[in-house]
């Protein structure tokens, strides 16, 4: 999972701040890596680094990444090797016709194949970064121009994938024919921009057109936005986006974030109903859906769990000792809504189960006399291989048991899972969502890039 950003300005050159500022709205999408490079007239300049958008970042090096074209990107690294220094992106290489500078947001499931092939014939990898042998094929693809050469290598790839490009010229993005990951376009001055999710268009003040369609590639130029290359597959948008991933204030694939969580959240209620006093949500993502659900079965909301804004990536685990202390780092429980109550527990997901299980203990100590946990979700029982980082089969909660066998290991009092058609009818559709990680069938076929 990233976050990927691309502006294109006519006749300023300041696309570095604006890149900045998209950036930091789209945080939540990677907190491992970020970088920006700008065009200037044909030269590339970039910078990239390890962590967050503020802490990499300083007011000298934007004001020293002048151009009139950027690219921006913020990496989330389950792997170690994800979180290594050569695969920080933008990607910036040469080829023949001057630096290409490359951004990507999905999973290519092909990769491995491709790079094997493109090994056998000479060429050299930096990184294991799939946005690498993109720009490879790109390379050798190029014959006439750069544009059919992109056409060509996303032809040849396969997965998740919404990519922005920038060369002397232009800045060209490119959406999967599946429009897995969510890409959108906007104006900004006289100016576009494109982004992962609309609450960086917000933050900029730019305006929302539209978003990229599934298979699109457009270029962006002098001339203003033209598609270039239509290659649409059956629409199968992440449902994760809406679940957790998405910030509540996007608008994703011209749905409210908000509104759909709200939805999952009263479709839950109806779907199932608790004799409870008071409803909570699991901070952050769970909390939306939890107003959702309070509204719906009229029992009241009541905040929960306290989060700590700061603890931060570099957050220090408290060892065994200070845990069994009942050192409460990151959330605390708000004993006084909780205690001698009959608790509804409004979760987003549950992957590994530690983090629930951890919720409901902290409960349980604050006096709750029941715990009954509802997740807007239905059991992820698969791992995804198409972006959203998840671990392996074997670690997921729910593989290979029953909803009561993850009650019983949870010690809930009940637990519900919404129905994948309850799911996807409060966001607003029958049709067109990859639910992968829930049936084991996803839109493309492929394994986990481990
Ligand atoms: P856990 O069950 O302990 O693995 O944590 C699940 C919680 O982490 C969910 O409630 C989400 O808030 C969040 N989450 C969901 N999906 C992911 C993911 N792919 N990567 C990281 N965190 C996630």
């Amino acid at each position: 999972m990233s976050g990927i950003i691309g502006i294109y300005s006519p006749n300023r050159t300041d696309t570095s701040q604006i890149a900045y500022y998209g950036l930091y709205a789209l945080q939540h999408r990677g907190q491992a890596s970020t970088g920006i490079a700008v065009n200037n007239n044909g030269f590339v300049d970039y910078h990239k680094e390890q962590g967050l958008v503020n802490e990499v970042f300083s007011k000298d090096i934007i004001d020293r990444l002048m151009g009139n074209i950027a690219i921006g990107h913020v990496r989330y690294a389950s792997s170690q090797q994800s979180k290594e220094k050569s695969n920080v992106e933008p990607l910036v290489v040469g080829y023949r016709k001057g630096a290409l500078a490359l951004s990507l947001d999905g999973s290519i499931v092909n990769a491995k194949a491709l790079r094997d092939e493109l090994e056998d014939k000479g060429v050299i990898f930096q990184s294991t970064l799939d946005a690498e042998v993109i720009a490879n094929l790109i390379a050798r693809y190029h014959r006439d121009g750069l544009e059919e050469a992109i056409i060509e290598a996303i032809d040849a790839i396969k997965g998740s994938y919404s990519i922005v490009m920038m060369n002397a010229n232009s800045l060209i993005a490119a959406r999967d024919p599946h429009a897995l990951r969510p890409m959108v376009l906007g104006r900004i001055n006289n100016g576009y921009i494109i982004a992962s999710e609309t609450c960086a268009f917000d933050t900029i003040g730019a305006e929302f057109i539209r978003d990229i369609n599934a298979g699109e590639m457009i270029v962006i130029d002098e001339n203003g936005v033209s598609t270039v290359h239509e290659k649409k597959g059956k629409v199968s948008h992440c449902l994760f986006e809406f679940i957790y991933f998405a910030r509540p204030d996007s608008q994703v694939d011209y749905r409210s974030i908000y509104t759909a969580r709200i939805e999952i959240g009263r479709q839950l209620a109806r779907e199932s109903p608790v004799d409870g006093d008071i409803v909570i949500g699991a901070p952050d993502s769970g909390v939306v859906s939890a107003v959702g659900y309070a509204e719906q079965s009229k029992i009241p909301y009541r905040d929960g769990l306290i989060k700590n804004r700061y603890v931060g990536r570099t957050f220090i685990e408290p060892t065994q000792g200070l845990r069994e202390q009942g050192v409460k780092i990151k959330l605390n429980v708000l004993k006084d809504n909780v205690n001698g109550k009959k608790v509804v527990l409004v979760d987003d997901s549950i992957v590994r189960g530690t983090t629930v299980k951890r919720i409901i203990d902290l409960l349980r100590n604050a006096g709750a006399k029941e715990v009954h946990v509802r997740v807007s979700s239905p059991p992820v029982r698969h791992s995804c291989y198409l972006g959203v980082d998840m671990p392996t089969n074997q670690h997921l909660m729910a593989a290979g048991k029953t909803v009561e066998e993850i009650r019983k290991e949870l010690g809930a009092d009940s637990l519900y899972y919404i129905s994948l058609d309850g799911l996807r009818k409060a966001i607003g559709g029958d049709e067109g969502f990859c639910v992968g990680c829930f049936t084991g069938q996803y839109p493309v076929q492929g394994e986990m890039n481990l």
